[in-house]
Order: C-alpha cells, then sequence, then structure tokens
C-alpha cells in the first residue's frame, strides 16, 4: 500500500520522548533533568511499556510524521541507546519514510564520530543548545562548553552528514551588548545552520538564576532592551535569508521545523517519558515530573500520566488562534470550519484596528503578524482573546 494511501486511513501523530539526563544543572532551566544516570536501563525498558501501551489504546491507528528527542541532554545517551528506542517505535507504530526526527545536543556531549553514529540510526535533525558564541555569557550560564567547542560541533554535525542543523541561541543576558548579541547573529549565520531558536532569557520560578535575580546579585536588562535586541534579532536574521515563521523561530527556505509545526497546528502529539506533555484528539495530559516515580508507574499501570484535562470548545478555540497567530498566521477558512465563524465574526473590528496600526497583515481569508506585531505579540493576544 502506498503511503498516501495509508496517511488517509491512519491518524498522524508526533511523538516526543523526554531523556531527562543531564551531565549538571544550568542555573536557569526548569526543564525536568537529573544528574544521575544510573536509572538508564530502567528508562529504556520503562520506555518501551508505554510505549506499547499508547500504541494499544490509540484510536485511530497512528501515523508518526515527527519524532522530537528532548531533554534533559539526549545525546548523553549514546547513538546505540536513542537506536533502541527508534526500534521500539518503529515496531509499534507505522512511521512516514518522510520521518522528521531531531535530537537535542549540548557542545561537549558529542564529537564528528558519534555525531555520524547519530545520523546513521536515523536522526535527521539536529537541534544544538548553543545558547551564546561568548565565553563569558556560557560561563555565567554554567554551560560545559566554550564559543571554540559551540562552534566546531556545528561544524562537525554538518561533515557528519547532517542538513538540517538547528542552534538556540538566548538574548539579554546579564551584561550582554547590542554588539555582543548582534556577533552571536553574525557567527551563527556564518555557519552551516538551517534553522535558529533565538529566546530571550526567562526567569523560571526555582531556579537559581530566579533567586540571583531576586536577591539582587544579577541585574538583566528591562522589556524595553529586550524589545530592542528582539527586534535586531528579526531585522538581522530576515536580511540573512532566514524566514521568521514563529515568534522565536527563524529557518532558511524549507527548513521548517514539523514537529514544532504540529504543535502549532494543534495536531496531535504523544508525549513519553518523565514530565512529557501530549495532546490527542483535544484531550491534554502530562507524565509524573520524576524519573522514579515514572518507572513505578509504568511498572503498576503501564502509564505515568499524572494529570489530565478535556479542553471545551473555547479553550480549544483560543488556543488554535493563539498558536496560529504565534506562527505563521490564521487560516479563516479552517478556523471557521472548526469552529463556526461568530467567534470570528466578533473579533473582526479588533483585526481592522491592528492591521490599521501596522500590526497584522490580513488579506482575504489569512491574518499574520508583522515584525512589529510579533514584537508585541502577548499584548496582542490579551486583547483578541
Ligand atoms: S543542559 Fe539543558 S536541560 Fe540540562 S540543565 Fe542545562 S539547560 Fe537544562
Amino acid at each position: 500500500m502506498s503511503n498516501y494511501y495509508k496517511v488517509q486511513l491512519k491518524k498522524d501523530i508526533s511523538l516526543y520522548v523526554h531523556i531527562p539526563f543531564c551531565d549538571h544543572k544550568c542555573i536557569y532551566c526548569d526543564f525536568y533533568s537529573i544528574i544521575n544516570l544510573e536509572n538508564k536501563r530502567y528508562f529504556l525498558s520503562s520506555l518501551k511499556r508505554e510505549i506499547s501501551y499508547f500504541k494499544k489504546i490509540l484510536e485511530p491507528e497512528r501515523y508518526v510524521t515527527t519524532i522530537f528527542f528532548g531533554g534533559g541532554t539526549p545525546s548523553l545517551m549514546g547513538p546505540g541507546f536513542i537506536h533502541d528506542i527508534l526500534n521500539i517505535i518503529h515496531r509499534n507504530f507505522e512511521v512516514s519514510d518522510k520521518v522528521e526526527i531531531t535530537l537535542e545536543t549540548n557542545p561537549g556531549t558529542v564529537n564528528k564520530e558519534v555525531l555520524a553514529q547519530y545520523r546513521e540510526s536515523g536522526i535527521n535533525r539536529l537541534s544544538i543548545g548553543v545558547q551564546s558564541f561568548h565565553d563569558k555569557d556560557l560561563e555565567f550560564l554554567t554551560r560545559i562548553h566554550t564559543s571554540t567547542t559551540a562552534t566546531q560541533t556545528v561544524n562537525y554535525a554538518a561533515e557528519a552528514g547532517f542538513e538540517n542543523i538547528n542552534v538556540d541561541l538566548i538574548f539579554n543576558l546579564p551584561g550582554q551588548t547590542k554588539n555582543e548579541w548582534l556577533e552571536n547573529l553574525q557567527r551563527v549565520v556564518s555557519l552551516p545552520v538551517t534553522h535558529v531558536s533565538a529566546y530571550s532569557l526567562i526567569l523560571e520560578r526555582g531556579t537559581i538564576l530566579n533567586k540571583m535575580v531576586l536577591d539582587g546579585k544579577v541585574k538583566i536588562g528591562d522589556e524595553d532592551y529586550d524589545a530592542e535586541l528582539y527586534e535586531t534579532t528579526i531585522d538581522y536574521l530576515t536580511s540573512n535569508n532566514f524566514i521568521q515563521y514563529e515568534i522565536s523561530n527563524f529557518c532558511k527556505s524549507g527548513y521548517e521545523c514539523e514537529h514544532n509545526l504540529a504543535y502549532w497546528n494543534h495536531k496531535d502529539y504523544l508525549g513519553l517519558g518523565p514530565s512529557a506533555h501530549s495532546f490527542v484528539n483535544g484531550k491534554r495530559w502530562w507524565n509524573f515530573s520524576s524519573l522514579k516515580r515514572y518507572i513505578s508507574e509504568i511498572e503498576k499501570k503501564e502509564n505515568a500520566i499524572r494529570g489530565e484535562e478535556k479542553l471545551t470548545s473555547k479553550e480549544l478555540l483560543e488556543e488554535f488562534v493563539m498558536l496560529a497567530l504565534r506562527s505563521k498566521g490564521l487560516d479563516l477558512t479552517k478556523l471557521k470550519s472548526k469552529f463556526g465563524a461568530s467567534w470570528y465574526e466578533s473579533k473582526k473590528s479588533i483585526f481592522q484596528k491592528l492591521k490599521n496600526n501596522g500590526l497584522l497583515i490580513w488579506n482575504n481569508d489569512f491574518i499574520k503578524f508583522t515584525p512589529k506585531g510579533y514584537s508585541l505579540c502577548d499584548e496582542i493576544l490579551l486583547k483578541i482573546l
């Protein structure tokens, strides 16, 4: 049977696999991760049982279009471990021939040979947590790599056969000048990189960095400075062959991250591993954020679901609009066919005002933020929703 018919009979799904291991904890990070690798084998067997469980209960049958190994630091696991997980997925699900498989990696955890082995095991997209090309920033963030290692890792990835390479960068770091940020953008553009995720530094509750800021030990730039750096990002990357396709994401033509697009287009995704979130058939659920609890729950009941919610149609609509506007834009025909026309009719005058103020592009059946609109995204979404 050709793939075309398989897609017709089965529903697409994206898989996210959370690998909870890191070699240390960075001061700004609130992702669930641990530095003790002793339960690595139990984690793999639990993951296997979790995948079989969802294969049994997911209706209709699923066709996997993207797989994303996030964390934590998935590249710490080694190619053999990731290969085993891919085998388990292939044994349980129909996987598209064109599946996008992303591995998050940190400079300093891989060399060229290891990257080539990841490529051979089926990984076809690499996401590299560079964050900055300035050593003082990397030291501040307690990253294990240097600027030189970061550049080397990107080059190694290309030499190992990766064509689709993302680099994560963070702006508005303490003491970061506009010129230093611009140098980061210049460096990334000079490398064989096809995708850039650029986020402003976020102070997450419970992190060491947040405490440092609350105690007055560290100062970060205010909102105006943050907006200035963000606008610099858009200007620089879009004038260097990158397309902005989401508020914080830029890519060369044809290199959008399919996995992220699935989230933003409100498609179904299944999260596996501790702390992973899922969204399937309008229902959302999330796993326990503890490896030990994850393993024991899987032993007891084959899943590690900690909580779940069924979204109301109003919540679904608002989430659909928000995700679409933050990314490629709102397809009004799709909106009306999914949720009816009344919400859109009630918001037309707001859209008109935003368009008059240069914040939106509104063409026939499509609404999209302008670059100025993207920079005021949260404020505008509050008004609309
Ligand atoms: S390497 Fe990434 S996931 Fe691990 S602690 Fe640092 S920021 Fe968090």
